[in-house]
């Protein structure tokens, strides 16, 4: 199996590709290939992907150079998209990368897999498309209410990838996700950023009040169903994948607060985002019942593991908060900085 994987130097898209090599997926060929195509803008590292591994090809490029796809793609039997700007705060201050690379990237990769006759692709989303929910959950069916210029722009990508389904027969399924917490998360997120800032001894910024609630999922999990909707999961359909911890900007903190040995005084409150969406909750039958998936690893076990990660790897970190102010491409991952591959919890951690 040759498997194109866009964005696998980000965040989910290195875990996706460590634990597809690794043998982690249950029935995963043995012949598994990796091509990760990724343009390493400002979030990008190839710290996370096991770069030695003679089985992965790096390829740095842009999702929404045709020509480069047209070449790429042959040979590949399946793709699983990444490939994004995926931070809320950038795209209030510029919308224009999102609209490149969510919208027209999208765009072009099917447009691309058309061509090439792939056989199967799997469009990373997210739950942030269907907006605000203030009690109750979002099935697959709730109608798309983006709030963000980001949950507008992958809006539109999953609205390009249902069409392509509908009017080209590409095979492609959306998985729509919560948010994500794990190693190798770019510090500006709320966790790696709390968790960073706690361990230097600085101050954490919380939005408002911190009433916001969020439903959080260990990345290996995400990344888990991910691969259980590309292998398993019908083509044009859409599948919420949920963590069931949901929990409020102030429950996050003070659990972070806690971990890392602080105290309230080290949170300082500022200004609430603009739009601020209020709550987010995804019901997830459909992936329980039609593919199996439940979450193995708990908030709290994974959480934990995950603060004495950031502790053990301020090198990685570091080297991120360096590339932190400049929004866009600027080429700025090098291959050194190379950290271990994180520690998995064990079974006696799991939920
Ligand atoms: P990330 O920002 O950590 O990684 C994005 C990767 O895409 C980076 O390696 C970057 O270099 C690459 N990239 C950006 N523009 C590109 C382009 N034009 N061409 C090629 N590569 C490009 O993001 P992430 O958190 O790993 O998110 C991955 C996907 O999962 C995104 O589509 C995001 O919308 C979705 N998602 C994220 C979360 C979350 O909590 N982080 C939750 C649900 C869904």
């Amino acid at each position: 199996m040759r498997l194109l994987v866009t964005g696998g130097a980000g965040f989910i898209g290195s875990t996706y590709v460590r634990d597809l090599l690794d043998g982690r997926y249950a029935g995963s060929p043995q012949d598994v290939r990796v091509t990760v195509l990724d343009a390493l803008t400002y979030a990008g590292s190839l710290a996370g992907l096991p770069v030695g591994d003679p089985r992965l090809t790096f390829v740095e490029g842009d999702v929404c150079d045709a020509r480069l796809l047209a070449d790429l793609l042959p040979g590949h039997d399946a793709v699983v998209h990444f490939a994004a700007e995926s931070h809320v705060d950038r795209s209030l201050e510029n919308a224009a990368p999102f609209v490149m690379t969510n919208v027209v990237g999208t765009q072009t990769l099917l447009e691309a897999c058309r061509h090439a006759g792939v056989e199967r692709v799997v469009h990373v989303s997210t739950d942030e498309v269907y907006g605000s929910i203030p009690y109750g959950s979002w099935t697959e069916e709730t109608p798309l209410a983006p709030n963000s210029p980001y949950s507008a722009s992958k809006a539109a990508s999953d609205l390009f990838a249902r069409a392509y389904w509908r009017t080209h027969k590409v095979a492609v399924s959306v998985t729509r996700c919560c948010n994500n917490y794990g190693p190798y998360q770019f510090v500006e997120k709320v966790i790696p950023l709390f968790v960073t800032n706690l361990i230097d001894g600085g101050d954490v910024p919380l939005y408002g009040d911190g009433h916001h609630v969020r439903e959080w999922l260990h990345v290996a999990d995400h990344c888990r169903a991910i691969h259980l909707v590309l292998t398993q999961g019908r083509a044009g359909e859409v599948y919420n994948i949920g963590g069931g911890t949901e929990l409020t900007n102030l429950q996050l903190t003070e659990r972070l607060l806690e971990l890392c040995g602080a105290g309230w005084e080290r949170v300082r409150r500022v200004p609430d985002r603009k739009a601020h969406d209020e709550r987010y909750s995804l019901d997830s039958t459909k992936i329980r019942q039609e593919l199996g998936f439940e979450p193995e690893i708990s908030f709290e076990q994974g959480i934990a593991a995950v603060v004495d990660w950031y502790r053990e790897n301020r090198r990685w970190w570091q080297k991120g908060r360096g590339r932190q102010s400049s929004p866009g491409r600027d080429g700025g991952s090098e291959p050194d900085g190379i950290v271990p591959v994180p520690e998995r919890p064990t079974a006696e951690h799991r939920a």
